[in-house]
């Protein structure tokens, strides 16, 4: 088949696009300018005409993705603003693109795409965690985030840019599900819940400042970011992006993933779990271990915090997760690449 990923230069999009020419799809990406594309091009040069690229620089613009949705059977929307920053109104640079956004690409399909299937939407934890809960939880598909929306409708300009870039999450998927009640498209939708993603980088990075949000945590802490009295904080849930994408693929192709949400989580992680790997690991450059903090072995394990169960994605998508000392080894080996390249 042929599939449409918007976003295709971003951190996870790039290796959806990796493993559904490896799977034989056609693909064609969405990227904000033309030297994107060419970089992706150049990536996947061995799949040749596979890949094709076209520019929708504004994701708000209505029509940006009429000609772009055209002859593809399946469409992933993962393009979406993941920062947490404050200069600005979050309105316009999170909440605005994510929602409008979402909302344009699904009416280009369905007024222009005929021969689209299904729609795998990147929803996010931040649209299922409420912070405002109490206690340990398990959070599940189920779970919706209340919260942060109601908190970006009271504060306005003065949202904290955490929880705006979770209200734009939860409103963005929210208006994907109700485009789809409300329209009954030819198509049905999916969309893929991870919380942080971590793992290795393939996508075109200009400058370490640039890095991707999730990623750029890790090369923070690689460069001395963290103290030691900050690795058994509660650092949430985390997650491959090599499963991400492996999700998002399977939920395009099996019939009965349709009109669900798949949260994809290998569950809890401190950063003194993530910092053991890296001392343990004789790989990583040592100008970096001796910026990381080795706090205190094996006492991650004892700090408790809510979960993300990615057991469904397990059963249905047979999602086997890649465990986390694979992730960060191979993630702070691909910034050690990174950094050599210059
Ligand atoms: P990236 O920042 O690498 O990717 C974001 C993608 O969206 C890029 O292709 C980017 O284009 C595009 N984009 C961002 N803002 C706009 C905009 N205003 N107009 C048009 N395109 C835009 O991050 P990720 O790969 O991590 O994010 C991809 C998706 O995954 C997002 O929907 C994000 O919310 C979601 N997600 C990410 C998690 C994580 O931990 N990484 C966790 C949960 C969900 P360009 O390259 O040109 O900037």
């Amino acid at each position: 088949s042929h599939v449409l990923v918007t976003g295709g230069s971003g951190f996870i999009a790039i290796w959806c696009v990796y493993q559904l020419l490896e799977r034989g799809h056609k693909v064609r990406a969405t990227v904000r300018s033309d030297d994107k594309g060419k970089y992706l091009q150049s990536v996947f040069s061995k799949y040749g005409d596979s890949l094709s690229y076209a520019i929708a620089e504004d994701l708000e613009a209505p029509g940006a993705f009429d000609s772009a949705v055209q002859g593809v059977d399946a469409v992933l929307h993962t393009a979406s603003p993941f920062h947490f920053n404050v200069e600005g109104d979050p309105k316009r640079t999170l909440i605005n693109p994510a929602v409008n956004g979402t909302r344009n690409v699904l009416n280009s399909i369905h007024q222009h795409g005929k021969d689209v299937k299904r729609v795998v939407v990147t929803s996010s934890f931040a649209a299922i965690l409420d912070s405002t809960r109490q206690g340990h939880i398990v959070y599940t598909e189920k779970d919706w985030n209340l919260s942060s929306v109601e908190n970006v409708e009271k504060k306005g300009k003065d949202q904290e840019a955490p929880d705006a870039y979770r209200a734009s999450k939860t409103m963005a998927e929210r208006a994907a599900w109700e485009f789809v009640e409300q329209n009954k498209p030819s198509w049905d939708l999916v969309t893929v819940n991870p919380p942080l993603v971590f793992g290795p980088i393939i996508h075109q990075v200009a400058a370490a400042e640039k890095l991707n949000t999730s990623v750029g945590f890790v090369w923070g802490l690689l460069h001395g970011s963290k103290k030691e009295e900050d690795l058994l904080a509660p650092a949430g849930n985390c997650v491959d992006v090599r499963d991400v994408a492996y999700a998002h693929v399977e939920a395009l192709v099996r019939d009965d993933a349709g009109s669900n949400r798949f949260a994809t989580s290998l569950g809890p992680f401190t950063y003194q779990d993530v910092v053991d790997i890296i001392h343990e690991d004789s790989s990583v450059p040592e100008e970096w271990k001796k910026q990381v903090p080795v706090g205190k072995k094996g006492a991650g394990k004892e700090v408790k915090q809510n979960e993300l169960d990615g057991s469904k994605a397990t059963k249905v998508l047979d999602l086997k997760y890649v465990q986390l000392k694979q992730v960060v080894q191979d993630m702070v080996a691909s910034l050690a690449d990174y950094e050599k390249r210059g």
